[in-house]
């Protein structure tokens, strides 16, 4: 599965936040394929959907599409330059597909902040300074080969040049590789290189419990919204302590609790949709008397690959695909009258799966 990585400076509540979500963790039986590692939180993926589909199908159980989170402490100042634990960490980054760093917004003179003062821009540009150093380096390194390279006239060794003089001169002024547009062919070219900034990133602000609700009062809040804007990145506001109590609690007592705090959701939900959106992920639906389940596909997905998510043997033995779109079945009420209505299409292996598809596949064994 498709994982994102918690960053950020020592004392911003990354711990607090990644113990809520181990709290409010997936239940291991229903996803076997998931990594077991004390550092990967399993979470999964809300969806109001899913319940809609089982007042139709009557299922045994549900079991909504899972997300794994990964706990990236450790990362400092001067982690580019370091010999052992920095590097670790920022390996660690390279395996990841997306990057979740959380920032201090919250106030407590108890709990001391690494430089001293609250300040959420400079963090952040603490820690981007650091993969910038060290993609730097991957793109020199990677430059100079291409150079040598090129001198035996294949073309392919000029694009990538080309592409890693571009991104080379954007970091040497200290900006990240997102902020340059790589062509498909480019970002093929330098997949192996695993740059850490040019993953997609969010940021977590993390507010005090009692600006959960609202933070629009917090200044720091508001300098992380306008830093975001300018690179396209999402923010989501959570108290990472107010989670870890909300992980604690379930159904009844969870929504009351909510509603007492004023918040429509928990900051976890939003986070994992933010972190699902950010991903360009997409969820289509299997539902039958068993259970209605949720799967996971990056946009654009075709069906045999779709497939393939719930059973290599689904997409070794594709033969087509019975597909109806949530919307179509839900207006129906019965997957027989969707059929009446001829909502049930049959797809081929050329069929670009949509969000929302329920599907049905047949395959050979
Ligand atoms: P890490 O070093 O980034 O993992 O930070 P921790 O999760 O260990 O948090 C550092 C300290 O900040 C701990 O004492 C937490 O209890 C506290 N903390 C974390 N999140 C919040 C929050 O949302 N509100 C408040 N008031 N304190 C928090």
């Amino acid at each position: 599965p498709l994982q994102a990585g918690i960053v950020g400076l020592p004392n911003v509540g990354k711990s607090t936040l990644f113990n809520a979500i181990t709290k409010a963790g997936a239940e291991a039986a229903n996803y076997p394929f998931c990594t077991i590692d004390p550092n990967v939180g399993v979470v999964e993926v809300p969806d109001a959907r899913l319940g809609k589909l089982a007042e139709i199908v009557h299922p045994k159980k549900i079991v909504p599409t899972a997300f794994e989170f990964v706990d990236i402490a450790g990362l400092v100042k001067g982690a580019s330059q370091g010999e052992g634990l920095g590097n670790r960490f920022l390996g660690h980054i390279r395996e990841v597909d997306a990057i979740v760093h959380v920032v201090r917004c919250f106030e407590n003179g108890d709990i001391t902040h690494v430089s001293g003062s609250v300040d959420p821009l400079r963090d952040i540009e603490t820690i981007e300074l650091e993969l910038i150093l060290a993609d730097l380096e991957s793109v020199q390194k990677r430059l100079d080969r291409a150079k040598k390279n090129m001198k035996s006239g294949d073309k392919k060794y000029k694009v990538e040049a080309d592409a890693l003089e571009r991104l080379a001169a954007v970091m040497e002024e200290g900006k990240p590789g997102r902020s340059v547009e790589l062509s498909d062919d480019e970002q093929q070219v330098l997949k192996d290189l695993h740059l850490l900034t040019t993953k997609p990133i969010l940021y977590v602000a993390n507010v005090g419990e009692d600006e959960a609700a609202d933070s629009s009062a917090n200044p720091h809040v508001q300098a992380v919204r306008e830093r975001a804007a300018t690179e396209n990145a999402q923010v989501v506001v959570v108290s990472a302590q107010l989670e870890a109590e909300i992980a604690e609690l379930e159904g009844e007592d969870r929504d009351a609790f909510l509603a007492d705090l004023g918040l429509s959701e928990a900051g976890l939900d939003k986070l994992i949709r933010s972190a699902y959106e950010l991903l360009g992920l997409r969820t289509y639906f299997t539902a039958g008397e068993p259970e209605v389940r949720a799967w996971t596909i990056r946009a654009g997905t075709k069906a045999p690959q779709a497939a393939g998510v719930i059973h290599s043997d689904f997409e070794r033995g594709f033969i087509r695909a019975e597909v109806v779109g949530y919307e179509d079945l839900i207006q129906a009420g019965s997957y027989n009258v969707a059929r009446e209505h001829g909502k049930v299409r049959l797809e081929g292996k050329d069929y670009v799966v949509a969000d929302g598809d329920v599907m049905h596949f047949r395959f050979n064994v």
